[in-house]
């Protein structure tokens, strides 16, 4: 027997993006249930959770959810950076309680959630538009009806492939990384590690936690490089590369792996009854490749959006249009021009990242941190453009303004 069920809104992933999505979906008056497959929201953890602290307070993550970060160390072959600023403007965060928390806020709303349910197939109407959805769950088949669906299921797109919408990203970066206790770490301090012995596309990372814990990881691009980041990550804590060998003694707690798209927003996102959000719509900023500032915040969009349509009766592909209209206005030029840079960085030899942290070292701490987060103001950048006093500052900046 299948178990079955009727919703105003199904979301499908528990990650940032679903649970944000079903807050706003829920405080709108809407009956909204949330699906995960795992046993509990954020049972695995595939993120090293940097994000940025103007984006915590925006969003009210509680402060016993991160450690704040003002000091931003780069480490190229033969070259080191460091860029501080007199108040913590990143963090660091403690992922699956961020992330049980905005579950729980959702919950709060008026969700329901419910776990250890996988979803594998799309239920569609006479026209083909999609209805609902069903999968296993502990007593078996289970079905939902629904007047509108939201794929966040991140990287895989479960719902969007099912619909033949999407195909797998050709382009994207796989990660792995250690949480890890350590001897000595400085908690106010993240490092970013490139160069070939680091990784051949991308860079490698030691991200602090507060009380001498930290994530410490290899990314690689893909498909430019073959090379799988666990060996990576392996060899390069071997032979203590850089400022791993700072650390002392490294006691790994707990592996994370993951995959984040990087192929740019190329995706529609909006169909009849479905809304695609976070991973699943390729929502990440491609420098340092995080996307759970932009998983919260266009979730919440989506939720608002989503439920509008469905008190309006209306939820087809124009209905919810005005969500991919939000989401393209705020980041749609700033992506495409961090996805110039990253062009540039992904082919960098060793000798070129030492000259690339020289630039680096040019810039105000400001300037800086629009830069790392993609939040390139283009007056800003024409004034970086053209009065930079540094040639090789103006050129990069030629670059992200599109010269
Ligand atoms: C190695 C690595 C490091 C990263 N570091 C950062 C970082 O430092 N900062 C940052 O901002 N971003 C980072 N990212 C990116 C960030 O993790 C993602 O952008 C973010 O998690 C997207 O959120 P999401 O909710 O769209 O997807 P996810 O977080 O992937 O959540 C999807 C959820 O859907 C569930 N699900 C999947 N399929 C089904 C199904 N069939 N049925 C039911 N449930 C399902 C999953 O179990 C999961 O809980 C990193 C990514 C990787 C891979």
């Amino acid at each position: 027997m299948t178990e079955e069920y009727d919703y105003d809104l199904v979301v499908v992933g528990g990650g940032p993006a679903g649970s944000s999505t079903a807050f706003t979906a829920a405080k709108s008056g809407i009956k909204v249930a949330l699906l995960e497959k795992e046993n509990s929201i954020a049972e695995t953890v595939r993120t090293s959770g940097v994000t940025w602290i103007e984006s915590i307070k925006e969003f009210g993550i509680p402060d016993n959810c991160y450690n704040p970060i003002k000091n931003f160390s780069f480490v190229s072959p033969n070259n080191e950076v460091t860029i501080s600023d007199s108040i913590a403007t990143a963090a660091v965060l403690d992922v699956r309680k961020t992330y049980r928390w905005l579950a729980h806020e959702a919950e709060k709303a008026g969700a329901d959630i419910f776990v250890k349910i996988n979803i594998n197939e799309v239920i569609k109407n006479e026209n083909n538009d999609i209805v609902g959805v069903s999968g296993t769950g502990p007593n078996g088949k289970i079905t939902f009806h629904s007047k509108v669906i939201i794929d966040a299921t991140g990287f895989t797109s479960v719902i969007s492939k099912a619909m033949g919408f999407v195909t797998q990203w050709k382009r994207f970066g796989a990660g792995a990384e250690y949480e890890a206790k350590v001897e000595r770490v400085d908690p106010n301090t993240w490092w970013l590690m490139v160069g070939q012995e680091y990784t051949p596309a991308g860079y490698a990372w030691i991200f602090p936690l507060g009380n001498n814990i930290v994530r410490i990881g290899v990314g690689v691009g893909k498909p430019e490089s073959d090379i799988d980041p666990t060996q990576r990550l392996k060899e390069i804590l071997e032979k203590q590369l850089g400022p791993i060998k700072k650390l002392g003694k490294i006691t790994p707690i707990e592996f994370h792996y993951g995959l984040i798209p990087n192929d740019g927003l190329s995706r529609k996102t909006v169909f009849n009854n479905l809304i695609l959000v976070g991973d699943s719509a390729g929502q990440a900023n491609p420098l340092v490749l995080e996307g759970i500032r932009y998983a919260i915040k266009f979730g919440r969009v989506a939720g608002k959006v989503a439920s509008d349509a469905i008190k309006n009766k209306k939820t087809d592909a124009d209905a919810l249009y005005p969500y991919e209209e939000n989401w393209r206005n705020a980041i749609e030029s700033k992506i495409n021009s961090a996805r110039k840079v990253q062009d540039r960085w992904i082919g960098l030899s060793d000798k070129e990242w030492d000259k690339e942290l020289d630039i680096i070292k040019e810039l105000k701490t400001e300037e800086f941190l629009d830069f790392i987060k993609a939040d390139f103001g283009l007056s800003n950048m024409l004034k970086l453009a053209v009065s930079h006093p540094k040639l090789a500052v103006r050129q990069l900046f030629n670059l992200v303004k599109g010269k």
